[in-house]
């Protein structure tokens, strides 16, 4: 068995260690001697969306997200909304998240079209959104999620579009709802930096399930998270 993961931009977007999310998916697959391929999708290769299991879009600045839109317009983003509506996982963090939504508006009032994938909307602001953040996720039982957040950008998410968790210190999507991230199918995005993954082993397993049961219709065997758990909690009681 095998999945393939997708890593758009890797040379753009991949702020604050994002690429650690690749090497624990790839590890915790090959834990359970599932196979892994990591492909990168640098600026102006052709990407067949649902030629991957998954993928993964890390973040990046303003300047970045700009940098990339003309590559993103026309088959990029027309294959991206097709594999999104035929359940292909995709793991969107910060800007990688941002550009999923509708339009981004920033600080100076300048609006980009991003893809439109998701029903969501970012308007940026002065005042960045920085520091460790925490947030309790319906879709792992509420257990806390931990990671790091440094974001201008507020995003709002529209009817269609469920948060990937409710926050319980820190900003999240915008600082006023108490929403974090968005999950719309089989898209699962954050706020969250530092890498996400690796020390939120059953968001990992969920995220990664999603991609083996639309392959294979199996489930992951459990595994001995007691290091992982162990970097959670350093943050979790950080955080109290
Ligand atoms: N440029 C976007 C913002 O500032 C995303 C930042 C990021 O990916 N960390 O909101």
């Amino acid at each position: 068995m095998k999945l393939t993961i997708a890593h758009l931009y890797p040379e753009l977007l991949n702020l604050y260690g994002d690429g650690g999310n690749l090497i624990a998916m790839k590890n915790r697959l090959n834990w359970r001697n599932i196979e892994c391929d990591i492909v990168k999708v640098p600026l102006g290769q052709p990407f067949i969306a649902n030629q991957y299991d998954i993928v993964f879009i890390g973040g990046g600045q303003d300047f970045e997200q700009e940098v990339i839109l003309s590559d993103l317009k026309g088959d990029k983003t027309k294959q991206i909304i097709d594999a999104i509506n035929s359940n292909v996982t995709f793991l969107g963090i910060c800007g990688g998240y941002q550009l999923l939504g509708n339009y981004y508006k920033t600080k100076d009032g300048q609006t980009y079209d991003f893809i439109g994938a998701l029903d969501l909307y970012t308007i940026g602001q002065e005042k960045r959104m920085i520091g460790d953040f925490m947030f309790s996720c319906p879709y792992i039982d509420n257990q806390l999620v931990v990671g790091f957040e440094n974001h201008s950008g507020k995003t709002y998410l529209g009817k269609s579009v469920k948060p990937l968790g409710i926050i319980k210190k820190g900003y999240g999507n915008n600082g006023e709802d108490k929403t974090e991230g968005a999950r719309f199918k089989n898209v699962f995005c954050s706020y969250s930096h530092g890498s996400l993954l690796p020390k939120n082993p059953a968001l990992c397993d969920y995220i990664l399930q999603t991609a083996l049961q639309k392959k294979y219709n199996i489930n992951l065997e459990e595994l001995d998270n007691t290091l992982e758990n162990k970097a959670h909690e350093f943050i979790v009681n950080r955080l109290k």
